[in-house]
């Protein structure tokens, strides 16, 4: 059996409604169905989803908010009407909205997970709807009938361990079966989203719950490419790639598949392949636990991501002082700071976290340091990038981070630090935001067009 995710571009329109069953009803393996919410038709279009956001908005904010919902009753009409079902779905869609507004806007965080997940539970009714009307007996089942069901967090749900077997129900059904990504529902029957992009996350769960063989992620890319394909031209797509290479790409900026979704995927080592819905038979990338490593390529891929802040300490004798840098991590923990990396020397350490994770509590930090660490120097670096070079191979070559020093190097880039996991298969170099392109060009350069 295969868990089959569609994401929003690939059910954005009627059209593409019709590409995705094609695809869903020429393969009999193809028996789990898991959908977004309608993305962006073209570049300045607004998903759904955030459709969704906005009118949540309005409401919390006393605003008039007829033609915000009026927006996306369009598009799900537009949808419907294409599709020939019954328009009764719109009504039942407007009404939904009123209820949900109606009877959660005292307890915001619980409207906006109630709003924002409907994009997906609407979306993933019409689709069924539809297989229907064709012919194809199909059933939608809610999270909660699907048995996904998460911690109480909105906006940041985690999968419940005990939701499993339930879900393995699943394999029992015949017909073909449609279930929303993105949301599950917590222990008291509360709806609660995954973070932003999380119907990957759902199907994860699902492919994991029935053990799948295969989890394909339908997308509008023909797979994962070597690097930004809006930095590079038509750059290589990777036909293979480990579930740790992944975890790392996507880490720093790869954003064709959700990083938390690998996780649920790592115990029965479900292999994924992601794929284009627009041109379903090229080959893809799959994502799987082990591979044969190519010699010839030990650089998988390089990513580039911004938006980090480092702070900078340097103490005589560091190295000799036991606990100093518990006394650091015990302040970030105070401040509920989370840290990415930590390079370090004798007597110095940087501390690298997204500036997102500081922002608005810097001075408080710095003086906790000072004031509790006895430190010589102290500063903060804003506005750095982090390059990531990754690759399984790397550990068995030599002179991967010569080549990518060089190729720094030679287009003029200021390497500020340099930090390489134990694991071997990654390597992160901290540059300046400014040159976080250019970094990448150089490397893909030295790399693969050699
Ligand atoms: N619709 C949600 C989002 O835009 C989840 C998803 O598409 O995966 O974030």
């Amino acid at each position: 059996m295969k868990v089959s995710k569609f994401g929003g571009s690939s059910v954005a329109t009627a059209s593409q409604i019709k590409k995705v069953l094609d695809i869903v009803n020429e393969d009999s393996e193809r028996r789990i169905i898991v959908v977004s919410a309608p993305g962006k038709r073209h570049d300045q279009d607004t998903k759904t989803t955030d459709l969704l956001i906005r009118l949540y908005e309005k409401v919390i904010n006393n605003l008039d908010y007829t033609h915000k919902k009026g927006e996306i009753l369009e598009r799900f009409e537009e949808i419907v009407n294409e599709l020939h079902i019954d328009t009764q779905i719109i009504t039942e869609i407007d009404e939904t909205l009123e209820h949900l507004i109606n009877t959660l806007k005292n307890q915001p965080e619980r409207l906006l997970d109630a709003l924002k997940s409907s994009g997906e539970n609407f979306n993933a009714q019409i689709i069924a709807a539809y297989n229907n009307s064709i012919g194809i007996k199909t059933l939608y089942l809610s999270p909660k009938e699907a048995g996904i069901i998460v911690s109480n967090e909105p906006g940041n749900a985690q999968i419940l361990e005990s939701s499993y077997d339930k879900i393995y129900e699943l394999t029992r059904y015949d017909e073909k079966i449609i279930i929303p990504g993105f949301f599950g529902y917590s222990e008291e029957g509360h709806i609660v989203t995954f973070p932003r992009g999380g119907s990957d996350i759902t199907g994860a769960i699902v492919a994991r719950g029935v053990k799948a063989q295969l989890y394909e992620n339908f997308t509008d890319v023909s797979g994962i490419y070597r690097a930004n394909p809006k930095i590079i031209n038509r750059p290589e797509i990777i036909s293979e790639i480990t579930y740790r290479e992944m975890r790392e790409l996507s880490y720093a900026g790869f954003g064709v598949f959700h990083d938390e979704a690998l996780q649920p995927l790592y115990h029965y080592r479900i292999p994924v392949v992601i794929k284009n819905t627009n041109r379903p038979s090229d080959p893809g990338t799959f994502i799987v636990y082990d591979r044969q490593i190519d010699p010839q390529k030990v650089m998988t891929g390089i990513s580039c991501d911004e938006g980090f802040t480092s702070i900078n300490i340097k103490k005589y004798l560091m190295n000799r002082e036991v606990g100093f840098t518990v006394k650091i991590l015990n302040i970030l923990a105070e401040h509920n700071i989370s840290f990415d990396h930590m390079p370090s020397g004798i007597d110095n350490i940087s501390i690298i976290m997204r500036s997102a994770q500081i922002k608005g509590k810097e001075q408080k930090v710095l003086e906790a340091i000072r004031r509790e660490c006895e430190i010589d120097e102290l500063n903060i670096e804003h506005d750095l990038a982090i390059l990531m070079v990754v690759g399984e191979g790397m550990s068995a070559a030599i002179g991967t981070a010569n080549k990518v020093t060089s190729a720094l190097a030679e287009a003029n880039i200021n390497l500020k630090m340099i930090n390489q996991g134990s694991s071997e298969i990654s390597m992160m170099f901290g540059i300046s935001n400014a040159d976080a392109q250019k970094a990448v060009k150089a490397c893909y350069q030295n790399f693969y067009n050699d």
